[in-house]
């Protein structure tokens, strides 16, 4: 069976057959505030994807970076008045102990922004030597006009520029620039935070940078899969196929860009600043992991998904099914076979990672062990399917 994936950049889908080893790099999280759902989505639908690729056989090599540096850490802490290398390290440590309540399959590598500064000189350097870069005082900006920028996104230049002036470290006021879209890969520090010395002054790397040089130095020059939130597309990835590709001169910098839908909240998007944030810390004590899975999993990954606890209850019922049906009695039958809910599962996953076909045919397969009767073969084949979804299928805790 082919595996396919549908990626934004071409807009169509990608064939990741094979039996080579898989890379993939998924934009990590600032740690600044607690995982919000929208984050737990679009690491689980990752989650689920590394399993299904590890039952495929293949072997992965998971790179989910840190961003440990950035303006809305050190804005924040400032805020709270304390040193933002405490505030990072805090909120890195809870972030790792909510995707392991969540079951998720840690990545191979967790590197930090600040783990590879000389490496992030070493790309800016590169990109002045050959013309993508220009220097304005100790501040080093791209050259978005000496690639194809816009062609992951697609969006009308007055889109882009309206979404590049709502972010948190906009420059798109500074006159300086050759180009309003022209972003920072390195920035001259005028404040009392945390700066590197490098051959354009003191100063620390910007936001793309980061992403690019860690996939570079983690993963090689041209990445499987390249994943992470919808939001990100532009301006974050955007300038990351633009640095990475010209630096390397390789084309394509991913073969397959992944992203997973947003999560809002009465139509607005699920975020931090917005007030709206619904923490995984909070829902656990009121609901099962499973039943947060089964839910954030229950829409198509590349769709929205519009928060509502009352169907995160509607799932615990779900959860609660599929535990008792793991547990039936069953004869013994025959023992080889595979269910056709089975086939059907596998098949959607397949078909660009279709979780809410694969979570039909895992509730079908319930019903029928739940009716009596069912094999072993049956009953293994609903584990097996369970465990593709990082359902625990424990049953109710006390
Ligand atoms: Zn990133």
């Amino acid at each position: 069976m082919q595996l396919r994936l549908h990626d934004t950049l071409t807009r169509a889908p990608v064939d990741l057959s094979g039996d080579r080893e898989v890379s993939l790099y998924v934009c990590g999280v600032t740690p600044y505030d607690t995982t919000h759902v929208g984050h737990a989505r679009t690491y689980l639908v990752f989650d689920v994807l590394v399993r299904h690729l590890a039952a495929r056989g293949r072997r992965v090599r998971y790179v989910q970076n840190i961003t440990d540096v950035d303006e809305s850490i050190l804005a924040r802490a400032r805020r709270l008045g304390e040193p933002y290398t405490a505030l990072r390290d805090r909120y890195t440590s809870i972030y790792l102990e909510d995707i392991a309540t969540l079951g998720m399959v840690p990545a191979d590598r967790f590197p930090r922004a600040t783990s590879a500064i000389p490496e992030m000189q070493e790309v800016v350097r590169r990109l002045l030597a050959s013309d993508h870069a220009y220097r304005r005082g100790g501040d080093v900006f791209f050259r978005t006009a000496s690639v194809d920028y816009g062609k992951l996104s697609r969006l009308p230049r007055d889109e882009m520029l309206r979404i590049e002036a709502a972010q948190d470290d906009s420059t798109i006021g500074d006159e300086r620039k050759e180009d309003p879209l022209d972003f920072m890969l390195w920035r001259a520090v005028r404040d009392d935070g945390p700066a590197w010395d490098s051959p354009w002054g003191p100063g620390r790397p910007g936001w793309h940078l980061e992403c690019s040089t860690l996939a570079l130095k983690h993963l090689g020059v041209t990445i499987d899969i390249h994943g992470g939130g919808a939001d990100l597309v532009f301006p974050h990835h955007e300038a990351e196929v633009a640095q990475s590709e010209a630096v390397t001169g390789r084309v394509p910098f991913a073969r397959c860009w992944m992203h997973v839908g947003i999560v809002t909240v009465n139509g607005d998007k699920m975020a931090k600043s917005a007030g709206n944030a619904v923490f995984v810390r909070e829902l656990l004590p009121r609901h099962h992991p499973d039943a947060l899975r089964l839910y954030l999993l229950s829409r198509h990954y590349r769709q929205p998904l519009d928060y509502d606890e009352a169907d995160l209850h509607h799932w615990g019922d779900v959860r609660r099914r599929l535990a008792a049906a793991a547990r039936v009695a069953v004869d013994a039958g025959d023992a080889t076979s595979m269910p056709p809910e089975q086939q059907a599962f596998e098949a959607a996953l397949d078909h660009d990672l279709d979780s809410p076909a694969a979570i039909r045919a895992l509730t079908v397969l319930a019903g029928r062990l739940l009716e009596g009767g069912a094999t072993y073969a049956e009953r293994r084949a609903l584990r097996t399917m369970a465990a593709r979804l990082g359902l625990s299928l424990e049953p109710d805790r006390a």
